[in-house]
């Protein structure tokens, strides 16, 4: 270089002005509040873009990171180089990883994580496909020549059948398919494979996520009077390719599923990308079926896919495959390079609301994701969140409705049956003399009943009736539930899992009291009820597993059901014509949490399972067992007034100063030694008293207390409320709290909490 020469005969004059380097930020996947900086050796440069990942070396480890920004800068010190590059395409789109250095900030999460938290373990990892192995016929004519010699002792009988499966099918077979399909494990063919008849070969397969899905290409009914109004405002909004923000509240199969596909149809058609994200896996594969069936490039996101699916899924929306992601709330981040609509159906869920680090909401992450990318973000839900009712307030989400359920099908009717007055029959005071009658008639004209109860398990409490010995989680410090089946106590917290004992523990006596009842005593008593129902139960638990949700949706279309019992998810958006009566058994439960958004959570509880009542030609109705039958979000909800029920309950919020009139930071100190515990939560109440805006008095601090939880999974916990008049106060003063609490103890920032537990 020219200048470089000039410099070697001015030797002795002036220092050499060190040359510009280009250096890259790269944000750790470690704790760290900023990023490091690195040199890009020139054989790198081409790959080392932002959003990308790679590995560098810091001490003496070697850890991975995002590169966030990329600059030409003099050299200051000895910076060390970046090692390697490790995507092939960068994980992270201009547009994703703006919006997860915003997720970073806003939640008060180290960059680096949040940024990682942003793409799929799986994606992260390459893993690419599940290995599993195939099962193939080495030589036909050999494989055949055995079976003529192998006679028929029963030892042999399934190495036969095995064999000629395999033989019949003609190409590899999963070990684990041949194994189901010959009724028999897999020593059989591992036999086969020692005599060299079969060979066994690791293979990876990336399986086809919608293999359970049946989508029928279906015509798109005619829009409403109702719908095709929303449609006039939500169309030419999405036109302008300008941000804007829309509250869809329908009430429960109003259509606005239909709504969500003539808008995603619009955006397609505009050669853009959209988002829409459901609260639940159960959700997800009648959303999806409706989807396929209507629209050619949707990716699933969802929780039951292996590794390979994931990748792949991911790989088809960045690469433009597929234009469309569906998913729960990590879908927001999805690698769409061109995104033009933002839609979260059932937006007042609180899956939306992510519980680990960090701790973002979907509703507004896509807020600030439409901002960035400039495209419309739409949230529907039968009963909006007050947070969303708070936003139209302030003008920043315009309200549109559908007040009706389409085909002109009534809302359903709702009765209230007040358990302290009514006799209860059956097992277990469990159900109320008019459910069983409603139940009884529902039969009788071969329709099917749903029955939920926000509670699992048999019983609820065992306790000591002599000695008033308690099983408790000893790492929880809450109740053990009693599976009856199963013969075991749960901690519904941590999972950890017990024998039931028949005896007291202490006392040794047989005096155990097994009281309260969950779901599970609920389909016992059902039984005896009602003995020629079929009865099926299904809570969270088993709706997890791969297939389950498609497979109960198939069975209750089917009409294999006559009564389904089980909790929460079931009132989530099953559309099943059959089904003409819900009985809640107690809409207790969800009033009693000690959470200042119980009243709410219960109205919105109550709302969408009466939403399951009368999808169909018939009319649906809905009774309600409580013991509070006058408080006003069960009168609410039985009356379907969603206005009345907002009115007063943004005016009780108002008077405590809770969300939505001001902002949270919930602050959970944990520490496994309690003094620790302890101390720790008072010295940082200390400090958050010293701040500026709290001694002035423009923020209020609350605590710290015992958590109504004090101990989970053996950590014992304090919390803080900071209670923020608006947003942007809670942003500034979030840099200033001190994020390490002493050692041994460790702060969790939970901003916008949904669980106050
Ligand atoms: P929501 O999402 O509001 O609960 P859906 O979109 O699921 O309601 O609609 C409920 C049912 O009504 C679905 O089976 C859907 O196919 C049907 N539907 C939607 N719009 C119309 C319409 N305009 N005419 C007839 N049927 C409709
Ligand atoms: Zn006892
Ligand atoms: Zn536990």
């Amino acid at each position: 270089m020219h200048g470089r020469q000039q410099n070697l005969f001015e030797a002795h004059a002036e220092p050499e002005k060190s040359e510009l380097l280009l250096l890259a930020s790269v944000a750790l996947e470690l704790p760290l509040a900023e990023p490091y900086s690195y040199t890009v050796p020139d054989a790198l440069l081409a790959r080392v873009v932002p959003g990308v990942r790679v590995r560098v070396s810091v001490g003496t480890r070697t850890v991975s990171g995002f590169v966030t920004a990329l600059e030409q800068r003099p050299a200051a010190g000895k910076l060390k180089p970046i090692l390697e590059v490790l995507d092939e395409h960068p994980a992270l789109t201009p547009a994703t990883l703006q919006l997860g250095l915003w997720v970073a900030k806003h939640y008060a999460a180290h960059p680096g994580e949040a940024l990682a938290a942003l793409v799929p373990a799986a994606v992260r990892h390459r893993r690419h496909g599940r290995e599993i192995l195939m099962a193939k016929v080495l030589d036909a004519a050999a494989a055949k020549a055995w079976i003529v010699n192998a006679g028929s002792t029963a030892a042999l009988a399934a190495r036969v059948r095995m064999l000629r499966l395999l033989l019949e099918q003609g190409t590899p077979m999963p070990l684990q398919e041949l194994a189901s399909r010959t009724h028999s494990g897999t020593g059989p063919a591992q036999t086969l494979a020692r005599l060299g008849l079969v060979s066994l070969q690791r293979t990876i397969v990336a399986q086809d996520p919608f293999a359970l899905l049946n989508p029928k290409p279906t015509t798109p009914p005619q829009l409403n009077a109702d719908q095709a109004n929303v449609l006039q405002e939500l169309l030419p909004a999405l036109d302008t390719r300008k941000h804007s923000a829309f509250l869809l509240h329908g009430v429960t199969g109003s259509g606005k599923t239909e709504v969500y596909l003539r808008l995603l149809e619009r955006v397609l058609q505009q050669g853009r990308d959209a988002i829409l994200l459901v609260p639940e896996i159960s959700l997800t594969p009648q959303t999806v079926e409706r989807l396929l069936s209507r629209l050619p490039t949707v990716a699933v996101l969802h929780s039951h896919l292996s590794d390979g699916e994931r990748t792949e899924q991911w790989e088809r929306l960045r690469s433009g495959a597929a234009r469309i992601a569906v998913g729960p709330r990590s879908a927001i981040f999805a690698p769409l390079p061109n995104l033009g609509l933002i839609i979260l159906d059932e937006e007042h869920e609180t899956s939306f609301k992510q519980q680990q680090a960090p701790r973002y909401h979907a509703r507004d992450v896509a807020l600030a994701r439409g901002r960035i990318e400039n495209c419309l973000v739409l949230c529907g839900s039968a009963t909006p969140s007050l947070e969303s009712e708070a936003l139209v307030h302030n003008s920043e989400m315009t309200r549109l409705s559908l007040p009706r359920r389409v085909m002109g099908r009534p809302l359903p009717q709702v009765g209230l049956v007040d358990m302290r007055s009514e006799r209860a029959v059956g097992p277990g005071g469990i159900f109320s003399r008019k459910l069983v009658v409603a139940i009884e008639e529902t039969l009788r004209n071969k329709e099917q009943v749903l029955l939920f109860l926000n509670r699992r398990g048999f019983s609820t409490t065992v306790v000591c009736r002599m000695c008033a010995w308690k099983a408790m989680c000893k790492d929880c410090a809450i109740h053990l539930t009693h599976y009856k089946g199963a013969a075991r106590l749960l901690c519904h917290y941590c999972g950890s899992e017990s024998p039931a004992p028949t005896e007291c523990p202490d006392c040794r006596q047989s005096t155990l009291r097994f009281s309260g009842f969950g779901t599970e005593k609920v389909a016992a008593a059902a039984e005896v009820l009602f003995p020629k129902a079929r009865i099926v139960r299904r809570d969270g638990d088993a709706l997890r597993s791969r297939g389950a949700p498609e497979k109960l949706f198939a069975d209750l279309k089917s009409g294999n059901i006559d009564i389904l019992i089980g909790t929460q998810v079931l009132a989530k958006g099953f559309d099943i014509p059959g089904i003409t009566l819900v009985g809640v058994i107690s809409a207790d439960t969800a009033l009693l949490v000690p959470d200042f958004r119980s009243a709410e959570r219960t109205f919105q509880l109550l709302c969408q399972v009466a939403g399951r009542a009368g999808r169909g030609d018939q009319p649906g109705r809905v009774i309600v067992q409580t013991s509070m039958p006058e408080h006003f979000a069960i009168t609410c909800a039985a009356q379907h007034d969603h206005a009345t029920f907002i009115k007063r309950e943004l005016a009780a919020r108002a008077e405590h100063g809770y969300p939505p009139s001001g902002r949270l930071l919930r602050l959970v100190v944990q520490a496994i030694d309690p003094q620790v515990a302890a101390q720790a939560a008072s010295a940082l109440g200390e400090s958050l008293r010293t701040l500026p805006a709290v001694v002035a008095e423009a923020v209020f601090v609350d605590g710290p207390a015992p958590c109504p939880l004090p101990i989970l999974q053996g950590e014992h916990r304090h919390h803080l409320l900071v209670r923020a008049p608006t947003d942007t106060l809670l942003s500034e003063l979030l840099p200033l709290i001190p994020r390490k609490a002493v050692r041994g103890a460790r702060i969790i920032f939970d901003r916008d909490p949904v669980a106050m537990l």
